[in-house]
């Protein structure tokens, strides 16, 4: 549509709108001016090896050995090698919807199977431990946890991952995937990742993180891993006959990046808090839409069953959340996710990280959108 000169604004894309910082973009310059530029290690540097276990110690209170943490084009492609390492065929992984898009596929192409475990927001999206205990078989391989969450923003307390690795604690051959990647795009004050609360998981836990989210360096492509030394190995066997090391500039930037400080994220969250709050505002506003305040990550997580059965202006009938993203994209030229895409229907999913002039201009569009929507009668009685 933007191809044929349509107004389309983007929202459905999981990345920040603000530039690389000047320091990480200045240390990637210099390592292509050094001559970094041939192959390295295929774990990473030893710089960014360094690097990464001093983060997990500062941030994290996790300590790792160089043997213990590796470093790959993007967190996707660790938790990918980290799948594919580790599952045999009708093994089972455990994910809780709504999910990232693409744990299901690299389930699949590891020949896993998905196990689905449900959440709700009335639970503020979380996975609960009973729910948990239940899924667990004797072909579980993997639980997959996301906080904060993509696409929900649903950042776990302490004591939510206490619950949770309690139950875990009870089954030895089931590893944990903490998927940290939002870690820094949060505003809840405090975040814990897993092995923190449990020591005693970690060795059987992969922590994974990176640079994209929270530096603004999606396109730079680093991810990084802390986790035993058998699946770390494994992994970079891997990457071995596959990636390879990440590109070396990247690598010097992601250097830069965690060995840089985090406080020019401050203003970065408090223009996203801005964004979120008039994503909320505008949702209040529309009849048939209700979405929670989250607490990370930069999405909203729309609820449209209200518009399920209302009536587009062209006279044909809205039935799912597909036909409402189709509508939004169509009518008002903005771009959102629907939830099938995570596992839950009757949702949209909101990615709010663009310059506020464009989203107040897109929450104008679906405003107008939604208005011009004929609501389905609610028979008396119902809620
Ligand atoms: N995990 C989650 C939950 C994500 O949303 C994403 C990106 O959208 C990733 C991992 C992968 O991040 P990257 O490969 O850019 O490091």
């Amino acid at each position: 549509m933007l191809a044929e000169g349509k107004p389309v604004i983007n929202l459905g894309e999981g990345e920040l709108h603000f530039d690389t910082p000047e320091h990480i973009k200045r240390a990637g310059i210099a390592a292509i001016e050094r001559g970094d530029t041939k192959y390295t290690a295929v774990a990473g540097t030893s710089e960014l090896l360094d690097a990464i276990i001093d983060k997990f110690a500062r941030e994290n209170g996790i300590h790792y050995a160089r043997s213990e943490v590796i470093a790959g084009t993007g967190a996707k492609q660790l938790i990918f090698n980290a799948l594919l390492a580790t599952i045999a065929p009708d093994d089972e992984v455990l994910i809780c919807a709504p999910y990232w898009v693409s744990y299901p596929d690299m389930v699949a192409l590891a020949d896993g199977r998905v196990r689905v475990l449900p959440s709700s927001a009335d639970n503020g999206w979380k996975l609960r431990p009973d729910v948990l205990r239940a899924a667990i078989g004797p072909r579980t391989r993997w639980l997959i946890l996301n906080s904060p969450n993509n696409p929900t923003g649903a950042v776990y307390t302490r004591d939510e991952l206490k619950a949770l690795t309690d139950v875990l604690l009870e089954y030895e051959h089931v590893l944990l995937m903490a998927d940290d990647i939002y870690e820094h795009t949060r505003y809840a004050d405090s975040f814990a990742t897993p092995v923190q609360i449990e020591p005693r998981l970690r060795e059987r836990t992969l922590t994974v993180n990176g640079v994209s989210k929270g530096y603004s360096m999606t396109g730079w492509r680093i991810g990084y891993a802390g986790g035993p030394a058998w699946l770390i190995h494994a992994m970079q066997t891997l990457q071995s006959q596959s990636t390879s090391n990440p590109s070396t500039i990247s690598q010097a930037a992601a250097v830069a990046a965690l060995r840089g400080g985090i406080g020019f994220m401050t203003d970065w969250l408090a223009t996203l808090r801005a964004s979120r709050d008039l994503v909320l505002a505008t949702i209040g506003r529309c009849d048939g839409l209700r979405c929670d305040v989250a607490e990370g990550a930069f999405y909203a997580f729309v609820d449209c069953s209200g518009l399920i059965g209302a009536t587009m202006p062209s006279g044909t009938l809205l039935h799912d959340d597909l036909d409402f993203a189709n509508y939004l994209l169509e009518t008002a030229h903005v771009g959102v996710v629907h939830g099938g895409a995570f596992g839950v229907e009757h949702h949209v999913r909101i990615a709010y990280a663009v310059p506020m002039a464009t989203l107040e201009d897109a929450c104008r569009r679906i405003e107008a959108a939604c208005a011009a929507l004929t609501l389905p009668l609610i028979e008396a009685g119902q809620p």
